[in-house]
């Protein structure tokens, strides 16, 4: 269903012509050679799966990015009609239960680690807007932004979460105020100047604040495994592939101080990763996946972790 709307949507769009090959996206050198070649998991033109991005690896930092990419111009294709996410919030079918706030615990409680005192939290790309839920339930103040109209609608009136925007973090001014946490959950690796957002978030951060960052760790065990089968590639979205030494040179060049990197591999990440390799279907594959997850977490709180969440504050 999603494809056809897709090329519903976007018939008349050529997308060849708003690619582009880019340079690394953290220190500009143009010498990369390339790890993956992957397919899309989606494009705006009902093509999904037939065309190749690669991840490659840069000579001049070692970070990974994908080329060719959408042109900042055109972002917004790769966003709009049919992104795979969100779908309940674009359908504004059901309210949410204290069952989909769950899965939030672990980065609040990281974050509650380093700011104990409920105070006031920007999250850009704030998506469905349960994460900020979540932290109202704990005290917080919650102001979110998000580039798509309509999860940014369902935040509002579905959750109540009135201080919500449309706004692109990349372009827009930020909500207006002095916050103590900013968080972006898997939303700095879609991002085109990582360097000039991050010290757009310092900006807008008390001096002791916190910013949190969650990103899939391109190091890990299951982009080893599965290469270009792995769920954490996000093509052609992901214009950043982070591992755990870009994200904190990222980080510390832009003015804060790490507090912590934990690592998670999560259930979501792993089942579509073997499926797209090892495509078993039945009872079969249910225990195949099971058993590869199972496999996997052993690791998961370490480096060898799909995803990571850092944490760090605003260096005085
Ligand atoms: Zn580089």
């Amino acid at each position: 269903m999603q494809q056809n709307k897709s090329a519903h949507n976007m018939e008349t769009l050529d997308v060849e012509s708003v690619l582009e090959q880019p340079p690394c996206p953290l220190c500009q050198s143009k010498q990369a050679h390339a790890v993956f070649e992957g397919q899309d998991d989606w494009v705006p033109d009902g093509k999904a799966g037939r065309r190749r991005f690669l991840v490659v690896r840069c000579e001049g930092c070692g970070a990974h990015y994908t080329t060719p990419r959408f042109r900042e111009s055109k972002k917004q294709f790769a966003f709009s009609g049919s992104y795979p996410f969100y779908q309940r919030a674009r359908q504004n079918s059901s309210d949410p239960t204290e069952m989909h706030l769950r899965p939030f615990d672990r980065r609040i409680n990281l974050l509650e680690r380093v700011h104990p005192q409920p105070g006031s939290i920007l999250d850009l790309g704030m998506g469905d807007g349960l994460f900020l839920a979540a932290m109202r339930q704990r005290g917080w103040q919650t102001t979110g932004i998000d580039s798509e109209a309509d999860v940014v609608t369902y935040a509002r009136q579905r959750l109540g979460l009135s201080s919500s925007f449309v706004a692109d973090a990349e372009l827009d001014p930020f909500p207006e105020g002095m916050f103590n946490v900013v968080t972006m959950w898997g939303m700095l690796q879609l991002t085109y100047h990582p360097h000039q957002l991050l010290k757009k978030v310092k900006a807008v951060l008390v001096p002791d604040g916190v910013i949190a960052i969650g990103v899939a760790n391109i190091s890990g065990a299951g982009a080893r495994l599965f290469g270009s089968h792995w769920h954490g590639l996000g093509l052609p979205r992901h214009l950043i592939h982070f591992d755990p030494n870009s994200l904190r040179r990222l980080v510390e060049e832009t003015g804060f101080r790490i507090h912590a990197i934990e690592f998670d591999t999560p259930y979501w990440i792993i089942r579509p990763s073997v499926l797209a390799s090892l495509p078993l279907p039945g009872i079969l594959g249910g225990i195949v996946r099971r058993l590869v997850y199972s496999v996997l977490s052993l690791g998961g709180r370490t480096r060898l972790g799909d995803t990571m969440i850092l944490i760090a504050k605003v260096e005085r």
